[in-house]
């Protein structure tokens, strides 16, 4: 593998953004961090060379379905696909949303296909776990999911959905209200699975006693969950004001209002936000009618929806949504590399290795102009996207 300089306006590092910068990868980690001319002067005479405006840790995407046309749920050929594709956007690591089943032998099946991806080389981005969004939440609060589905938290369900992912999931979904949440959530932070709260009707106080017992992500924050009333502040609430939830934001402008997703970053700050996708399969597509699921679904302007207008998972791409944050927030290059990578990175142990832009991280970038549209994306070391060109 021979070297790999990029040279950018502005690099977000933890410590600022670097201007007129350049960074040296080699054997897939990032070794300096510099003026491009101590950078090119370490670096192998056949260096590759990538120029671009602005160069942030590559995203980490916490919470999707597919992309492209993929669908995770579909077997570990299309769940390969789709971790390919969706470097495009920028993404460089990613957790596959599952848990749809009508039984839960179907739900192990999916999950057992994912399994086969992870942290295999796919050409595009790295999948580094899985994610169980359901079947463990409330029919109050199901959204998309179909109501026959869902079930009870149970720990011995757990323990045969974590064995069929044979080690590799990471992060599992509940309503903490439901019966037997409490025994469910103890034993996934005993195994070290990342518990998140989310399609749940929970009240403030149950969701604080959740986090209590070491639950740390707030599911697509505002979606599928209790809002904030004034007096009885809900999960949201919970969100809003707990610095022991990592909150996770849809910034497509569908479905989150600006002014909502300025509240929760506010209150927060960029080390409580998470951005998302919540990508269905449909994301990066052209907007047009498609059939996905026995339904007839409509693309557009990022939004996908149902004849009747509901929602059907968002289909706005990663690097919009940053677009979006930068716009909707006014969030400047550091708190959107938090809210894209770091703060992810975090939240799920990935953060003595990836996440942020360092020597001796892996060399997880993603490269982009001046309006913030993906250029290029490297995933450890290796440039698996090119804007124009089919890398
Ligand atoms: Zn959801």
């Amino acid at each position: 593998m021979i070297d790999l300089i990029i040279e950018a306006e502005r690099i977000v590092t933890p410590a600022g953004v670097r201007r007129d910068g350049a960074a040296l990868v080699r054997h897939g980690r990032v070794i300096a961090v510099g003026v491009p001319r101590e950078v090119n002067s370490l670096a192998d005479v056949r260096a590759d060379v990538l120029r671009g405006e602005v160069l942030l840790p590559g995203f980490i995407d916490l919470h999707w379905h597919g992309y492209g046309g993929h669908r995770l749920d579909d077997g570990p050929e299309q769940a390969r696909a789709a971790v390919r594709a969706v470097a495009a956007s920028g993404v460089t690591t990613v957790y596959a949303g599952l848990g749809a089943g009508a039984t839960l032998d179907a739900i192990a099946a999916t999950v057992a296909g994912a399994a086969a991806v992870v942290d295999s080389d796919t050409g595009g981005a790295r999948l580094a776990g899985l994610f169980l969004e359901g079947p463990f939440i409330s029919p109050e609060k199901k959204g998309a999911w179909n109501a026959a589905h869902l079930r009870l938290p149970s720990v011995a369900e757990a323990e045969r959905l974590s064995a069929a992912a044979n080690g590799t999931l990471r992060r599992v979904n509940v309503a903490p209200e439901l019966p037997g949440a409490p025994a469910f959530i103890r034993w996934c932070v005993e195994q070290g699975i990342v518990v998140s709260l989310g399609h749940s009707n929970a009240t403030y106080e149950q969701a604080l006693a959740a986090v209590e017992m070491g639950a740390a992500i707030s599911n697509h924050t505002f979606n599928a969950m209790s809002g904030l009333d004034h007096r009885s502040p809900g999960l949201a609430g919970a969100a809003l004001s707990s610095d022991g939830l990592l909150a996770e934001l849809i910034l497509d402008r569908v479905h989150v209002h600006p002014a909502a997703a300025r509240a929760l970053y506010r209150a927060r700050g960029a080390a409580g936000v998470a951005l998302i996708t919540d990508g269905s399969a449909l994301t990066g597509m052209a907007d047009g009618t498609y059939y996905q699921l026995g339904r007839t679904v409509a693309v557009a302007g990022g939004a996908c929806r149902l004849p009747d207008g509901t929602l059907a998972g968002s289909t706005s791409p990663f690097d919009r949504n940053l677009r979006h944050a930068r716009e909707d927030l006014t969030a400047d290059l550091v708190a959107l590399a938090a809210m894209t990578s770091g703060n992810a990175a975090r939240a799920m142990g990935l953060d003595s290795h990836t996440g942020r832009i360092a020597p001796g991280m892996e060399a997880d970038l993603v490269l982009l102009d001046a309006e913030l549209n993906v250029r290029a994306t490297v995933v450890r070391g290796v440039v698996v996207y090119r804007a124009g060109t089919e890398a």
